[in-house]
């Protein structure tokens, strides 16, 4: 065991799926020509007036709330002093002190453990424009983003690894997701973080210098970036050189981390009470009302799958892992009560298709009810298991029953017993060594013998009542 212990802490950014920006009235919309989205208020004008949307402060206060942390009934907006191109402002609206939420946590499981990670706090600000580098000796400022309604949740330096880390982000995602108020695309950037890293000896107490990289945007780059800096630090002290407090920079093409500059000090930022902006006000009943309003959350989702579905930790895990693939697993039960079934369809089957790319889950014809009558047809022994991975992309391509499709593709199992009969002595004739060596106690050729008989009946052959024939056939 190495002698360095990690230490991590996340300050995660995430854009708030609001119908417009957090100060005006702009549409809060990706994809659109440049400059599209924009006015007075969020390109930053002198002596233009923000006004707060209140479903960005609805959308923190149930992030909030998710994340069991207190909801401040006021809190602050500040400036936060930049100099960007992206921010003719020269200020991002950001909270300091108090901020909307404070005091949370999080449970992750990592490798069967389950961690507490605290979370410190969450604030409201708004995002900055794009500059775009057009690879000439220009550059073009894009404010489509600037004022987008951001969340940041800072977390206590309680991860203690790269995967830790990167399990953490995936369960916040899940949560975010559930309760509707980001989008969760990290590769747009709606989803981005940035990782505290330092190291220690085990068994210390004290902190050690901490780098900070900045936006990284998937989950395998945080677990990649973390890991690189862990092993970066601790070359660094092995070879009694000290680490400096930084900001790095991550490349996920050379994999590696760059210095990017020193890390600058919260009284650099000037932060001041944002004059143009009243406190935040929380109410009472508003509050109340929101957490009514709260869905069902991953943790609780997946205690429910265990207790009423019988399903074990793992399964229960992935299956809330997503919200969308929740439902339709709920969905598909509530359509033919086999839980364990249509579970394993959904992990074996469905997931690799959706992992393959073609298309999610909202965009496929495949229905739940489709997949819960494939279950049942299993089940009911009309095709086998084989046939039904055998037919499952075509089913996910165009939804509709499966019955009727293994019916028009003649693929329904051979329950005969005379028919298989038939199958099950040819493959013994034709393969008297394997036979021989089965009599003579080598019976795991069994399998071999069920592969000839499928072979034969082009997959269709019913497996138990071939491993029946052939046992008797064969002693
Ligand atoms: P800022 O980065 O804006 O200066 P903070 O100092 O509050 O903000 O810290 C931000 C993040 O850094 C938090 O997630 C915190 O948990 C983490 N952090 C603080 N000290 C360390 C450390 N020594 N090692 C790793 N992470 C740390
Ligand atoms: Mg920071
Ligand atoms: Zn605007």
């Amino acid at each position: 065991m190495s002698v360095y212990e990690a230490v991590i802490g996340l300050e995660v950014h995430a854009q708030l799926a609001t119908a417009s920006k957090m100060f005006c009235s702009c549409p809060n919309h990706f994809g659109n020509e440049p400059n599209e989205n924009v006015c007075e208020v969020c390109s930053g004008m002198p002596g233009a007036l923000p006004t707060l949307n209140k479903k960005a402060v609805e959308y923190a206060a149930k992030t909030g709330m998710a994340l069991n942390c207190t909801v401040n009934d006021y809190s602050v907006f500040a400036r936060k002093s930049y100099f960007y191109p992206d921010l003719p402002a020269g200020f991002q609206t950001s909270q300091l002190n108090p901020p909307i939420c404070e005091h949370g946590y999080v449970d992750v499981t990592v490798n069967g453990e389950s961690r507490r990670i605290g979370i410190t706090r969450i604030h409201m600000e708004d995002d900055a424009g794009k500059n775009l580098h057009t690879g000439g000796n220009i550059s073009l400022v894009d404010l489509n983003r600037a004022g987008t309604p951001l969340i940041e949740i800072v977390t206590e330096p309680d991860l203690r690894g790269a995967e830790e880390a990167a399990t953490f982000m995936r369960k916040l995602r899940s949560v975010l997701l559930y309760l509707g108020v980001c989008d969760g695309n990290m590769e747009e950037g709606s989803l981005r973080c940035d990782a505290n890293v330092s190291i220690r000896p085990r068994g210390s107490s004290v902190f050690g210098t901490r780098v900070e990289i900045k936006n990284l945007n998937s989950f395998r780059n945080v677990q990649r970036a973390i890991e690189y800096e862990i092993k970066r630090q601790k070359e660094c002290l092995e070879e009694g050189e000290a680490l400096v407090q930084e900001t790095r920079l991550y490349d996920s093409v050379k994999n590696i981390t760059l210095s990017m500059r020193s890390k600058e000090e919260a009284q650099d930022y000037r932060y001041f009470p944002n004059p143009d902006l009243p406190p935040v006000r929380v109410s009472g009943e508003e509050l109340a009302a929101w957490r009514k309003e709260l869905p069902e959350l991953p943790d609780a989702r997946r205690e429910r799958f265990m207790r009423g579905f019988g399903l074990s930790p793992q399964d229960a895990d992935l299956l809330t892992s997503e919200k969308a693939l929740a439902d339709f697993f709920e969905a598909a039960v509530n359509a033919y009560p086999q839980a364990k079934r249509i579970a394993n369809l959904i992990q074996g089957e469905l997931l690799r298709e959706l992992n393959a790319g073609g298309a999610d889950l909202a965009s496929s014809p495949l229905r739940p009810e489709n997949l819960a009558e494939l279950a049942r047809i299993i089940d009911e022994g009309v095709i086998s298991t084989k046939i039904a991975q055998d037919i499952f992309g075509e089913l996910f391509a165009k939804g509709g029953s499966p019955e009727a499709l293994v019916r028009s593709k003649g693929l329904v199992q051979i329950s005969d017993a005379g028919e298989l009969e038939q199958a099950v002595l040819a493959a013994i004739a034709e393969n008297p060594s394997e036979k021989e060596a089965y009599c003579g106690g080598k019976t795991k050729l069994l399998s071999f013998f069920v592969g000839q008989v499928m072979k034969k009946t082009r997959g269709k052959a019913n497996p138990a009542l071939v491993n029946e024939l052939l046992k008797k056939h064969l002693s």
